[in-house]
């Protein structure tokens, strides 16, 4: 793919990102995502265009507000650069053509989803719950290819992946009788499944689990962090499950040899 029309996908992605920005604080919140205009957190002040430019405008005003000097979270500009990346990253493993885009879109969800567990442990119904239905309609539409799955597939990956989980959650909880896993994994699941089919479901959780224990019990090392504390299990199931739209297929493959 020549480099401008990479470059052009790129700052399309970092446009959606500011977007993406503006769900992952009003989401949690209760928040319309349209109105009001883009405010400092601090002081309320609004954000001029030429502030709110995706990336450029965090690294110009060096992370803090023009007009309080308030500090500017990091993760503005990350999210912006992780969807710039995210939509090169499908637009050179899938191809430059319109269908791709509703991958593009499911992986801004998972990113709306990662970052909103992190700082709320939350996955909001207003994300996976619409996400399942247009995972099941992207399968009966037919316009994508494996690893997106048919709809048979789909239905099956929806059932298991949520219902599947679920029933772990439920005897997690009545065994140990701590609540080990929130709904919304189950429901994020679901979407999972109901996009890639069950097929994704093993890798997904395989995969999610090994993550984020390796992440927990680093930080509970590091930090001295406290076990009863939640640990957000959405964004590695979201992670696991990006991860194999690009390599399930040969992690599978080299696992069955
Ligand atoms: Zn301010």
């Amino acid at each position: 793919m020549p480099e401008p029309l990479i470059l052009s996908v790129f700052l399309f992605g970092i446009v959606w990102g500011s977007f993406l920005n503006v769900c992952i604080h009003r989401l949690p919140l209760d928040e319309n995502i349209v109105f009001p205009p883009s405010h400092c957190p601090h002081c309320n002040h609004n954000i001029s265009w030429y502030d709110n430019i995706p990336l450029l405008g965090w690294v110009l005003l060096r992370g803090r507000c023009r007009h309080c000097r308030g500090g500017i979270s990091f993760t503005y500009p990350l999210v912006e650069l992780l969807a710039g990346l995210l939509a090169v990253q499908v637009a050179l493993h899938f191809g430059l053509r319109w269908e791709n885009l509703v991958l593009v879109v499911l992986g801004y969800a998972f990113i709306i989803l990662t970052f909103i567990d992190f700082h709320h442990y939350i996955l909001p119904d207003v994300i996976t719950l619409p996400g399942m239905v247009l995972g099941i309609l992207v399968a009966w539409s037919g316009w994508l290819a494996p690893p997106l799955a048919d709809l048979h597939h789909a239905l099956v990956g929806l059932l298991l992946g949520g219902g599947g989980l679920w029933a772990f959650a439920w005897l997690f909880q009545k065994i140990t009788g701590k609540v080990g896993m929130g709904l919304g994994d189950v429901k994020l699941l679901g979407m999972i499944g109901a996009w890639m089919g069950w097929q994704s479901l093993p890798f997904t959780l395989f995969f999610s689990a090994l993550a984020g224990s390796v992440v927990g019990i680093t930080w509970m090392f590091m930090a001295g962090r406290d076990r009863s504390q939640p640990i957000p299990f959405g964004p590695y199931l979201a992670g696991a499950a990006w991860a194999y739209l690009f390599i399930g297929k040969d992690v599978y493959a080299w696992y069955l040899r």
